[in-house]
């Protein structure tokens, strides 16, 4: 048996806790150790939940082509070269980038990932396959292959994964948008939209379409924040990936104006999608507490991702792991 000591994340505090592993079985219990621990310090934390990427163009980064720092360039649908290289490439090429992705996350024991999948039912059902052999589960937003409301392949994309991902409202017409954003609630499924990354986008027209979250929100003004915050609708922010195309990322802005805020690694081309790297990034960054920081990766996600709701996925897995302070370093996964 090994013998952890430290603290104990509960959803929002830590507390003094230790864990015993054994076989493979991690028990965790409240107050102090009567027996000398093997290591002391750690963090005994729910596996973290990775809110945001697009596991699709993991492939890209193995082929060590220089990527652009430009969002237009590089991302923006249906042009930037990313998408030009989703068209071309093989399924094999991606499914291998793909189970690479969840293979990190597993060994880093990430409970489960949230993914904005690109290539309509096919491009959702390849991420599924890809994901079944591992114990990270996979939350996937499919998408449109056009930006018309089809009820078809939109229920075709339903019927498999756990919601819809918009690019960003500006790509739509926004009637057609509505339509899909009514179409996914009113299937008790996830929709979630990229909004005000690259420049603002209006908020009441955003919110109108009844969001579960937002991603990035880094052009957001005060105003818009007060209003998120009102709404409870809750904003992913991946600040490596903002920081990569140049953007600042208005996180404390964010907290302060009472924005419920998590955490997402974006595009698997740029980072590896390693949350607890991208809340360590976080938290020295901005100087956050780590109980802020667990918030934004263990907590907040489970009540989006509720695991009693109808999604395709549960939360699997260990209910604790144990990591270092600093977040980066996982201790025991089991
Ligand atoms: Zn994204």
């Amino acid at each position: 048996m090994e013998l952890f000591a430290g603290e104990v994340f509960d959803g929002k505090r830590l507390a003094p806790g230790f864990a015993a592993l054994e076989n493979g079985i991690l028990e965790v219990h409240p107050g102090e150790t009567e027996d000398k621990p093997d290591r002391s310090g750690v963090l005994i934390i729910p596996p973290p939940i990775n809110m945001h990427t697009h596991v699709g163009d993991a492939f890209i980064a193995e082929r060590g082509i220089e990527l652009p720092r430009d969002i237009m360039e590089l991302v923006a649908p249906p042009h930037g070269l990313k998408h030009r290289l989703l068209a071309e490439a093989g399924d094999d090429e991606v499914t291998n980038g793909i189970e690479k992705c969840i293979g990190l996350m597993e060994n880093r024991g990430t409970a489960a990932f949230c993914d904005f999948r690109e290539g309509g039912r096919k491009g959702a059902a390849l991420l599924l396959d890809a994901a079944s052999g591992f114990s990270t589960a996979p939350f996937v937003l499919g998408r449109p292959a056009g930006t018309n409301y089809d009820v078809c392949e939109l229920e075709g994309i339903l019927k498999i994964a756990d919601g819809i991902g918009i690019s960003s409202m500006s790509d739509w017409d926004y009637d057609e948008l509505q339509k899909v954003a009514d179409h996914a609630k009113r299937s008790g499924k996830l929709f979630a939209l990229h909004a005000s990354e690259r420049v603002r986008e209006d908020i009441d027209l955003i919110l109108a379409l009844m969001p579960d979250f937002l991603v990035h929100m880094a052009k957001g003004t005060r105003d818009d924040f007060g209003k998120l915050a009102t709404a409870g609708v809750p904003v992913v922010v991946c600040p490596r990936s903002n920081e990569f195309f140049g953007i600042w990322t208005p996180l404390c802005e964010m907290l302060d104006a009472g924005v419920e805020v998590m955490l997402g690694t974006d595009n698997a081309m740029l980072f590896e999608p390693d949350i607890l790297a991208e809340a360590a990034h976080a938290m020295a960054k901005w100087n956050l507490s780590v109980e802020e920081v667990l918030y934004m990766i263990c907590a907040r996600p489970r009540k989006v991702l509720n695991p009693d709701a109808p999604f395709q996925n549960p939360v699997r897995g260990a209910n604790y792991i144990v990591v270092e302070r600093n977040l980066d370093t996982v201790v025991v996964s089991p």
